[in-house]
């Protein structure tokens, strides 16, 4: 695919960004970390609690009544926005201010690292049996790890044991689907989208096929949501998990979809607590901002992005991509790059190289990105891109790197 990247739909969508267009000397490169916030999301959030602010359910007043109908409407609106099938938003009975009963699938929750502890305490550990098998990421986010280890070591202290099997990567970095280690007791695996670290699209169709269907897949969206269209039916899995902060939204906000496809998978807590409704009006917002600027389009933009930087990168003698052993120069790998590439120099390390960057406006994450024990050992500096970014931000740092090559 050949795309024009400096375009005037992408300087119209970069002038949306107060943060960015205040600062117009840094280059904010740290996006798989948080997302900058586009003035509609702002807008949203401060007209909310500027003119009906209140907590949500059993209100017996209008503006508890519509915070009520708004989270009901978004949790909706992530069903639609993932791609999921469901029933038509349950009817919300705005006079009685009634709790509506959620058909969506949808259970907000913090972000992901909290969406996938819920998957994993509140469903996994009554879905195993004794004697069950679990395949899980051991190199993605350690948000991806740790609660199935620990829902595993739960269920151990009372006398359930789960065999806990590592997914097998390629070279690439990719699933290894041929050596998945399924055996007839195997129920669930946990899996990424796209790596934090790597930018892969981690191809879960494939992963699904080499499973079967029997198989309940967790996906952690984390760096796919609001990057790249999502279709939870294409996509197949039981789970979809995400944070807002990383899509435009504010921080604290989140949520997990169930397809509910092996029975209820858990009865979502949407009414037992007061949930972040100010978090949820801004993800609703950025919901609608990214349908308006189009997912297609700005998946399409994050690759060739992506794909400007490796190119860069493979110019000079000094670096090393991460998971781009066999790809530099071919094509494939390097479009599959959604925006997220991971880099060491041979000579300089890489928090220094950080600091380096920092000091010229150029904002990246250096150092370990959060994987799982069979992660990258040593450090590297991470770049990851959003819409609001541009080629001339990526040829700025390429310059700098030049300079130090
Ligand atoms: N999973 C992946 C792939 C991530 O990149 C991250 C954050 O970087 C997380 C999970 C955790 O997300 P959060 O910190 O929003 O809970």
């Amino acid at each position: 695919m050949t795309l024009t990247l400096e375009t005037g739909w992408q300087l119209g969508v970069r002038s949306q960004f107060p943060l960015l267009t205040g600062n117009p000397g840094v280059a904010y490169l740290d996006s798989a970390a948080t997302s900058q916030k586009p003035q509609a999301v702002l807008d949203a959030v401060m007209a909310y609690l500027t003119s009906e602010n209140a907590n949500a359910a059993r209100g017996t007043y209008p503006w508890a009544n519509r915070t009520t109908a708004r989270i009901e409407e978004a949790r909706d609106q992530v069903r639609r926005f993932l791609g999921a099938r469901g029933a038509a938003l349950s009817p919300f009975t705005a006079a009685s201010g009634l709790p509506a009963r959620d058909t969506s699938g949808v259970h907000f929750v913090d972000g992901t690292t909290a969406g996938l502890r819920t998957v994993a305490l509140d469903w996994l550990v009554s879905y195993l049996s004794d004697g069950d098998e679990i395949i899980v990421p051991f190199a993605d986010h350690s948000a991806n790890l740790v609660p199935w280890l620990d829902a595993v070591a739960l269920l151990e202290r009372q006398g359930v044991r789960i065999t806990v099997r590592p997914m097998p990567y390629d070279a690439a970095h990719d699933y290894d689907v041929a050596r998945l280690p399924i055996g007839p007791r195997t129920r669930f695996i946990a899996a990424t989208h796209v790596h934090h670290v790597y930018g892969n699209d981690m191809n879960i169709h494939r992963l699904r096929a080499a499973a079967g269907p029997d198989i309940a897949i967790c996906l952690d969206a984390a760096q796919s949501f609001g990057h790249m269209p999502i279709s939870a039916e294409a996509l197949d899995v039981d789970f979809i998990v995400f944070s807002g902060h990383k899509a435009m939204a504010l921080p604290g906000i989140g949520a997990v979809w169930a397809a509910n496809k092996r029975g209820p998978a858990f009865q979502p807590a949407g009414w037992s607590g007061s949930p972040n409704t100010a978090g949820i009006v801004s993800l609703a917002a950025a919901m609608d901002w990214l349908s308006s600027v189009g997912l297609s389009r700005i998946s399409a933009y994050l690759i060739a992005l992506g794909g400007r930087l490796t190119a860069g990168l493979s110019t000079l003698n000094s670096y090393e991509v991460l998971g781009c052993q066999n790809s530099l120069t071919a094509g494939s790998t390097v479009q599959q790059r959604h925006g997220i590439v991971t880099f060491r120099h041979r000579e300089i390390g890489s928090n220094d190289l950080g600091f380096i960057l920092a000091s010229d406006g150029l904002l990246v994450r250096a150092d370990d990105h959060c994987q799982g024990s069979q992660g990258e050992k040593t450090s590297s500096v991470r770049v990851s891109l959003h819409v609001y970014n541009t080629p001339a931000e990526v040829d700025r740092l390429l310059s700098v790197l030049r300079a130090l090559d």
